[in-house]
């Protein structure tokens, strides 16, 4: 069975495809430097490298040691908020640790990459459901240096012979059924956690941010997706470069909208408490929709979404915040 490298491996969406390929017989090798992942989420059968990949030496030691058929990469960071108060930092963890990882890779011999996008690629939609086709122009920081990112992979392409799958997923949530990996994240800034909070006695209320979108109830929509099903696209898609397939972008979503207020209420009878929220202003840099079309990734990798009930997919989160109510805990 093949060898995979999954940098970031101990954060959120790392973590639970080290599972999932673990669980279907790869071996794993994980390079994460922790910053915001966690070692407690590493699978205790992954081998486990601590270091950055902006560090040469480190990523070419990994390289040298175990010889991988292929790279997952998710090590970057991703908080909206953050790459715009902080851009530099976007910049230069996630742009130039891609460049010299990227070029330990290509100096190893190492041909295939899937590789972590974002929905934050597309900016503000011009129509939804949103297709791999669809005008791309970030509104944030993140969305652009993870852009870029693609666009380092398609010029490492041409010049040499890298072949990578691009995953622009929409709104990663959830944690795996069995509780024991799950969104641990600090400061919380996404909605579902941060909506669990409320019934796990962490918080009195939610803010929602802003009642007055042209969308059915006035709160954002969004197009939320299990880890767990962004997890086995990863595998899929890793499957996919090494069965021959061509460099290619794929979305990740369950194709069916939400808003922030039916997100509130679903988590209320998944967790059978009443949770009180406030309505608050805008959150900068808010898109009123965001829903993929993800029929590209359903046709050409064979990937099918199996949580794909926002009340099971509640479930799941739920589960992993009422026994972890402080995530992992101290690093
Ligand atoms: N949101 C909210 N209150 C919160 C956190 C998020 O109303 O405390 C809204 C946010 O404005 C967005 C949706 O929930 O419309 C999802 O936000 P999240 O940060 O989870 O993901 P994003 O869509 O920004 O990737």
């Amino acid at each position: 069975m093949a060898k995979i490298l999954v940098l970031g491996g101990a954060g959120y969406i790392g973590s639970h495809t080290v599972y999932e390929l673990i669980e279907q017989g790869f071996e794993v090798v994980v390079a994460d430097n922790l910053e915001t992942g966690f070692k407690a989420a590493v699978h205790p059968k992954a081998s486990f490298y601590e270091g950055d990949i902006r560090d040469k030496s480190f990523i070419d030691g990994v390289f040298e040691k175990e010889r991988v058929d292929a790279v997952i990469h998710f090590a970057a960071n991703s908080q909206v908020g953050e790459s715009m108060t902080a851009p530099l930092k976007y910049y230069d963890n996630n742009l130039g640790g891609t460049r010299t990882m990227l070029q330990s890779m290509i100096e190893h011999g190492v041909k295939y990459i899937v590789f972590s996008s974002t929905a934050a690629t597309y900016g503000e939609p011009e129509r939804v459901p949103i297709l791999e086709t669809d005008k791309t122009c970030p509104t944030n920081c993140y969305g652009e240096t993870k852009l870029a990112m693609e666009r380092m992979f398609y010029w490492a392409q041409q010049a040499h012979g890298i072949r990578y799958v691009s995953l622009r997923y929409f709104n990663a949530c959830g944690a795996h059924p069995t509780a024991d990996i799950g969104e641990a994240h600090d400061p919380e800034t996404h909605l579902i956690p941060i909506v669990l909070q409320v019934p796990n006695g962490k918080r009195e209320y939610l803010s929602v941010f802003g009642e007055d979108y042209d969308t059915k109830d006035g709160s954002c929509v969004r197009d939320y997706i299990h880890v767990c099903d962004l997890a086995s696209a990863h595998v899929l898609a890793a499957r996919y470069l090494m069965n021959g397939g061509e460099s290619d972008i794929f979305n990740l979503g369950n194709g069916v909208g939400f808003t922030v207020k039916e997100v509130i209420s679903c988590a209320e009878s998944v967790v059978g408490k009443k949770i009180p929220f406030k309505v608050a202003e805008r959150r900068a840099g808010d898109p009123a929709l965001l829903v993929a079309s993800s029929d590209k990734a359903k046709g050409v990798l064979g990937w099918k979404p199996r949580f794909d009930a926002l009340d099971t997919i509640i479930a799941t989160a739920w589960r992993w915040h009422s026994a972890h109510p402080d995530g992992y805990g101290e690093k």
